[in-house]
């Protein structure tokens, strides 16, 4: 998801950090029953609710009324036993909703319903891995946790109906098993609702049938899906579609839009760019994963974007917005994140793909999104990308951590892989089939980078994933002909982290020509020479912003001009002797040696760096013009001298 403006405040910035919440007493109250309501889940993990059976099916019939904040359901579950001796199956369910009725074999069964866990106790043991079903019967007021989870208002004076379940609100609407291991493996939806409301919903489209005032509206997906993926919105919408010629799969694909009517002129020349964001993504990684159904939007009210599976509901047609969502369908709906600690294989894939359209459709906005990425990422000094607490929905939701941080580590694993190597094991990280259509750990995109690649990212990982913050670096350089010194230091915001290893490009410039040099950057004070082939004027750090780094010391760096200008001879011409002066106490010499022009060393003095004020030998040297090569902290300064 991606989340642009908050409703309760007006202040956040809109870009990325917006999705970082404020702590407003409406918005603690809603952390508080976000908290209770995870520790609720954890209660149900820890005693192996949830994970004692296989959900192979749903068949869900909601009645709702967009003008009516209320929902009536029958949720007809096909299961089976993942372990010996079980009798009884759980589902998450609100305590704001009420279960009627529960019928196995068309027979009531009793239930227990508290904590938001539903318990319902089978008649009889049902053996290990055999298929059977029940229906739970249900009503209520569905309560307004996490990001509205259920929510029922109006645009422009006409009543809607919409869902967002991500996190941890699809048990306020349904009964369901929301945790990250078991995907529902294949769903249809019927809706019942009044004429003159469409309803838009994951998979494809099978029936819209009238019966009296209302309607009745068939989505069926045959693609496995998590229980935060399912999604209705149902309201006055009008509709349109635009369709895509795939790489593979078929020939033509639906793309379909359900848009307010006050808004149909908007979408209608905003969303056609989604057609070029699918066709990038295909091209740098797999075909769009669900191409035997559709993809899609639908507007909604929330002030941002939900990656509901095969239809985006966006609140807005934004290339940003509607490129960040539909690059979900890869990163998050196909290979969903097995834990809320690893949103970013979510959140951090969906922010840099939509900045690849950036960098591929709008380059001039390309530097840009890097820099403010960096800007935001470095908001958090103190964080890591993985989520420490996953009881705070803001945390997980961290603009500045999940998704601006985020995103920069695949821009840095892009940069110390290569493109083609990335890309390729971001491919076989989708087309693993243990992963595809399941949950992924982030060791697990860890093993496919390795894997691809033969790099060992071990350090990458801790230092960048779970380590906090990000590095400062201070460069200083020098050249003596066409040799460069080079000086790399580095200092970090959070001391999780030790050191930063990354390979680190500088750029060098001078008369005319350009040079970048990579340095294989491994510990603070690493100092590398190379040789250039032209006297640099300027040195730049990481030009194209490679790395998150922030607060570099650039402005140490020295001309030569300029560091040959705080040093002097006298006199000069000289016999006998001649004292060297240096003027910058912060830079001290460590030798001096003289040379002849042309030509080699003729004599060299070690000399202590406190010293500002050394006195050469000059005796037996004979007369004519030599160069003094002082070498200094800051690299090599060259002073030409006359003996007589
Ligand atoms: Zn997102």
């Amino acid at each position: 998801m991606i989340k642009k403006l908050l409703f309760f405040f007006s202040l956040l910035p809109v870009f990325l950090s917006a999705q970082q919440e404020s702590p407003e007493t409406v918005q603690c109250s809603l952390i508080e029953a976000e908290m209770k309501a995870h520790m609720a889940l954890h209660q149900a993990a820890s005693v192996g609710f949830l994970n004692d059976y296989n959900l192979i099916y749903h068949r869900c019939e909601w009645s709702v009324d967009p003008a009516v904040n209320f929902i009536q359901g029958a949720i007809t579950s096909y299961f089976k036993p993942t372990v010996n001796g079980f009798t009884q199956v759980h589902f998450d369910m609100s305590d704001s909703l009420r279960a009627d009725s529960v019928l196995y074999h068309g027979m009531p069964i009793t239930i227990q319903h508290s904590n938001n866990i539903l318990c319902i106790n089978l008649p009889a043991v049902v053996p290990l891995n055999q298929t059977d079903s029940l229906c739970v019967y249900y009503h209520g007021v569905p309560p307004a946790t996490g990001f509205g989870s259920f929510y029922q208002g109006t645009h422009a004076g006409a009543p809607v109906i919409w869902t967002l379940s991500e996190p941890y609100g699809a048990r306020d609407w349904w009964p369901s098993k929301q945790n990250l291991i078991d995907k529902i493996d294949s769903l249809d939806v019927f809706v019942t609702c009044p004429l003159g409301n469409l309803v838009a919903g994951n998979g494809t489209l099978v029936s819209d049938i009238t019966n009296g005032s209302n309607k009745t509206v068939h989505w069926k997906t045959r693609y496995p899906i998590a229980a935060y993926l399912v999604a209705i919105a149902v309201t006055n919408y009008v509709s349109y579609s635009n369709y895509i010629h795939l790489n593979s799969g078929p020939d033509s694909m639906q793309i379909l839009n359900y848009v307010y009517p006050e808004d149909l002129a908007l979408a209608q020349s905003s969303t056609p760019q989604i057609i070029k964001t699918i066709a990038l993504y295909d091209s740098l990684t797999i075909t769009y994963p669900f191409s035997r159904e559709k993809y899609g939007h639908a507007e909604f009210g929330w002030g941002g974007g939900m990656e509901h599976q095969t239809m985006s509901y966006v609140g807005g047609f934004s290339n940003v917005l509607i490129s960040h969502e539909c690059a979900h369908q890869w990163f998050g709906d196909r290979v969903t994140l097995a834990s809320w600690h690893d949103i970013w294989l979510n959140e951090g894939f969906a922010t840099y793909f939509e900045a690849l359209t950036e960098e591929r459709y709008f380059p001039q906005n390309w530097l840009n999104w890097k820099k403010s990425t960096t800007t935001d990422a470095m908001n958090s000094p103190n964080g890591s990308v993985w989520v420490d607490d996953t009881t705070s929905v803001p945390r997980i939701f961290s603009g500045s951590l999940s998704y601006s941080k985020g995103s920069y580590l695949l821009h840095m694993l892009r940069w110390k892989l290569g493109d083609q190597l990335f890309f390729r094991s971001l491919q076989n990280y989708l087309n693993d089939t243990t992963l595809a259509y399941r949950y992924a750990h982030t060791s697990d995109l860890q093993r496919h980078l390795e894997n691809t690649s033969g790099q060992n990212l071990s350090n990458f990982f801790t230092q960048w994933f779970y380590g906090k913050g990000f590095p400062s670096y201070q460069v200083t350089w020098g050249q003596t002909g066409h040799t460069l010194s080079i000086t790399l230091g580095q200092t970090q915001s959070d001391p999780s982290v030790a050191f930063f290893e990354m390979p680190v490009p500088i750029e060098f410039t001078g008369e005319g020509h350009d040079t970048t040099l990579v340095l294989n950057h491994t510990y603070s004070g690493q100092v590398f020479t190379a040789n250039l082939n032209f006297i640099a004027e300027y040195a730049f750090f990481d030009p194209d912003l490679h790395i998150l780094s922030g607060n570099n010391k650039v402005q140490t760096i020295q001309s030569p001009g300029a560091m040959a200008s705080l040093f002097s001879l006298y006199p000069n011409p000289a016999s006998g002797s001649m004292q060297v002066l240096n003027m910058n106490p912060s830079n001290p010499v460590s030798s001096i040696e003289l040379y002849g022009i042309p030509g080699n060393v003729i004599r060299s003095w070690q000399v202590s760096g406190n010293q500002n004020l050394n006195s050469i030998d000059l005796t037996g040297i004979a007369c004519g013009l030599y160069e003094l090569r002082i070498k200094t902290d800051l690299g090599f300064v060259v002073k030409k001298l006359e003996v007589k």
